[in-house]
């Protein structure tokens, strides 16, 4: 058996003979097979260190340690990209500091023990190519 992972949605297809050219049945992209070479390239890019940056070119680990120690303010969401998010946890912390703030220091420790924990992938589809605004 043969598996294709398809780029866009990360269906497999499955195929009982090797194929040059695959029809996704989820999505419908069309794509060619990686050769073995580029298979194992694409791996290695998931299996760096924690601190390496990703294919995004953020750093899974430093987003981490943003999100436990300055995420109240926000810091690791401007730091993927999620500026909206950013500002609001900054102005909910600043405006309310004392009440809600402890809100936003617990919701940051758990996000950064999440982006610590997950691999890479799933930290990039959840914390910086996800449409969600707020991502938790
Ligand atoms: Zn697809």
């Amino acid at each position: 058996m043969y598996n294709y992972k398809c780029p866009v949605c990360g269906e497999i297809t499955t195929s009982s003979a090797p194929l040059v050219r695959i029809k996704c049945s989820k999505c419908g992209n069309e794509f060619e097979p990686l050769t073995p070479q580029a298979q194992n390239q694409y791996k290695g890019a998931y299996q760096k260190s924690v601190f390496d940056n990703g294919p995004s070119g953020r750093s899974r680990g430093l987003a981490g340690l943003l999100a436990i120690f300055l995420g109240s303010l926000g810091v690791h969401y401007f730091y993927c990209g999620k500026n909206t998010a950013g500002i609001i946890f900054l102005l909910v912390t600043l405006l309310s500091w004392g009440y809600l703030g402890i809100i936003t220091v617990i919701l940051s420790i758990i996000t950064g023990v999440f982006m610590l924990s997950m691999n890479e992938q799933e930290f990039e589809e959840k914390y910086i190519y996800s449409l969600s605004t707020l991502p938790i």
